[in-house]
């Protein structure tokens, strides 16, 4: 379903997020998350796309699969780095034949496998100019949609680490809704403050396309010291800490930490009327269905219109 056909539908869209297994072992464990969470009925799920190499065939793969043996709505990511236009116009074509709705259209990690990565070798050097890109082809008439790809970009509520200034960074999140983006999502956030204010700041700057927040519930220590190296500057508030000091070395207790923080955030985003919640599910279904369990939802249909 087109993205603006989601957003009129839900009152909050819940989506989820998975990544592309790369070995048996975890595509059997991925596949059995899917069936856990398919009975959620979530808007739409998403597949990430990896930063380069043959990762990014599985992106398109899981993208079929899931569009042909569930009742999923998947959409894929897609990122600038590595790709020229005719690789990208390719990549798209395929998903327009697959009948794909939407497409995440992002700047995308720099390779951590290719030393001598030169970004402006690149087709696109910010997302931007693949959103442009995405909605030229829309022109073509090419997709079964009249109105083509919907289009998601990427936000960073905290700031992205690598831009210092905070208007200049705004300004390019407003050229990529300009080029024709149709919702963002969020980088995670574990305070709805700097949610609720990057929100303010962007209907400020006249972004009124719906903004999706991005949800990451702490399972564990270590997902917690790895999620602060992929996600970059991200503040963990002191009440969240202290909670986690006092659940120790017990992963049990961990784990209800993250899943009650989390539960509290999104809480807080349904009372603020959020347009929607994405969770960062690391292809595990546990803290989703215990959020939903505790939001009181059987599934997403609750936020129906
Ligand atoms: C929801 C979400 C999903 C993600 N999924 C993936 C994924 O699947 N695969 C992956 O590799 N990465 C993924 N990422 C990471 C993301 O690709 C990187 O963090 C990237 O650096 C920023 O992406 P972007 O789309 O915002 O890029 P851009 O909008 O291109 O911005 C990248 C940087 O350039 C700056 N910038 C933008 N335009 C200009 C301009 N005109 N001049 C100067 N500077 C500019 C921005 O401020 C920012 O610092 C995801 C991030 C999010 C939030």
């Amino acid at each position: 379903m087109h993205a603006q056909d989601i957003f009129s539908k839900y009152q909050t869209t819940f989506s989820f997020e998975f990544f592309p297994a790369k070995t048996e072992a975890s595509a059997a464990a991925l596949y059995s998350t899917i069936a856990e969470l398919e009975p959620y009925k979530p808007s739409f799920v998403s597949v990430t796309y990896g930063a380069g190499g043959s990762t990014r065939d599985l992106t398109n793969d899981l993208v079929v699969k899931l569009k042909e043996t569930t009742s999923l709505d998947p959409s894929p990511h897609l990122t600038c780095v590595c790709h020229q236009e005719d690789e990208i116009h390719s990549i798209i074509e395929r998903y327009a034949a697959s009948g794909v709705s939407n497409i995440l259209a992002l700047g995308g990690d720099p390779p951590h496998n290719l030393a001598d990565y030169d970004r402006s070798q690149d087709a696109f050097q910010h997302a931007a100019g693949l959103v442009k890109f995405i909605k030229k082809f829309n022109e073509t008439g090419a997709h079964p949609d009249p109105r083509g790809f919907g289009i998601g970009v990427a936000a960073f509520p905290e700031g992205h680490p690598t831009t210092p200034n905070r208007l200049k960074e705004m300004d390019y999140l407003k050229a990529k809704v300009d080029a024709g983006a149709d919702y963002i999502v969020t980088q995670l956030f574990f305070d709805n403050h700097d949610f609720h204010d990057f929100r303010d700041r962007c209907r400020l700057a006249g972004i009124d396309i719906p903004i999706i927040a991005g949800i990451m519930p702490i399972v564990t220590k270590k997902g917690m010291d790895r999620m602060a190296d992929l996600a970059a500057g991200a503040h963990f508030p002191a009440k969240l800490l202290r909670s986690l000091d006092r659940a120790g070395d017990e992963s049990e207790r961990v784990e209800r930490v993250g899943i009650d923080h989390a539960t509290e955030q999104c809480l807080d985003l349904l009372e603020n009327k959020v347009d929607g919640i994405h969770f960062y599910t690391l292809n595990k279904s546990r803290a989703t269905r215990e959020i939903y369990a505790n939001l009181g939802m059987e599934n997403t249909e609750a936020n129906l219109k």
